[in-house]
């Protein structure tokens, strides 16, 4: 097991044992339980089985692009996804296979538009890639916990700025350890989190950050310390109300700070990253 995949396995570990957004309102039921998000790293047998884009993980440690959503969603359909991937496993689908068959899916119009922004950017650039080309991002959330209920949006029991603040550690270790050299955040909170973990000012609005940390070139964020920079974009939602152009010419600048690393001929290559580490992990 490579020193990432173990670094990585260790912050899991750690969030299994975080109860911040499980205490939403702090106070518990006459049955104990809190009325927040739900921390499944303690489900063992769950976190690291849900194929989806954004708990996809162990695979993609060594990842050079890092996108960075808000959340994942509700609980109930990371059940479901597992138990998807269980059934065709007993069908006599190859495991691997069968993995990749469901994390390979639309599944939501955020990853269709996503993956569209990222491929349309690459073509201003003279990169021609397709949709393989997500294989190489390490996709993660600013709040690991899931949400109860059934709805991906909405405020019950979930406020952005209270998870965002709570998962902070544990989004910004991620990406400590995956050491990717773009880091795209989706939105304001995940951008909130890797500022607040760097002490960088934050602007109100996602517009203002956008104009300042994205579009300024000589403000572009490198929050690493060493000699190989991270750097952080801040994007607008996918789904946001922002013009097609203006979402890709964001992803645009991604390209133009990979291609200043790797030349237009092996960039491809070099992003190439994907490794299926789930047998070796015994998952
Ligand atoms: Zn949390």
């Amino acid at each position: 097991m490579s020193n990432k995949l173990k670094e990585l396995l260790k912050i899991y570990e750690e969030a299994s044992k975080c109860t911040l957004c499980e205490k939403f309102d702090k106070r518990s039921s006459k049955e104990g339980t809190y009325d927040g998000l739900i921390n499944f790293f303690n489900e063992k047998g769950l976190y690291l089985n849900i194929p989806s884009i954004w708990t996809d993980w162990v695979n993609r440690s060594n990842s050079k692009i890092m996108i960075v959503g808000q959340d994942w969603g509700p609980y109930v359909d990371m059940q479901k996804y597992n138990a998807r991937y269980k059934e065709l496993v007993e069908m006599g689908e190859d495991e691997e296979s069968a993995w990749n068959t469901i994390v390979n899916e639309k599944e939501s119009m955020t990853k269709c538009l996503m993956t569209e922004f990222v491929i349309c950017s690459a073509a201003q650039c003279g990169i021609d890639i397709d949709e393989k080309i997500m294989e190489s991002c390490f996709v993660t959330n600013a709040v690991l916990c899931a949400r109860k209920g059934e709805n991906y949006r909405g405020t019950n029991n979930f406020s952005a700025k209270f998870c965002t603040e709570n998962c902070t550690k544990m989004l910004n270790k991620q990406i400590d350890v995956v050491h990717p050299l773009v880091v795209i955040t989706l939105g304001y909170w995940p951008f909130y989190s890797v500022c607040k973990y760097h002490n960088i000012p934050v602007y109100k609005t996602l517009k203002e950050n956008i104009s300042h940390y994205s579009l300024n070139k000589e403000n572009i964020i490198n929050i690493s310390y060493e000699n190989n920079p991270i750097y952080v974009l801040p994007v607008y939602h996918p789904v946001a109300q922002v013009k097609k152009e203006e979402q890709i010419s964001l992803y645009k600048i991604m390209w133009e700070i990979l291609l200043q690393y790797y030349s237009k001929d092996t960039l491809i290559n070099e992003l190439r990253t994907y490794k299926y580490c789930r047998e070796e992990l015994n998952l």
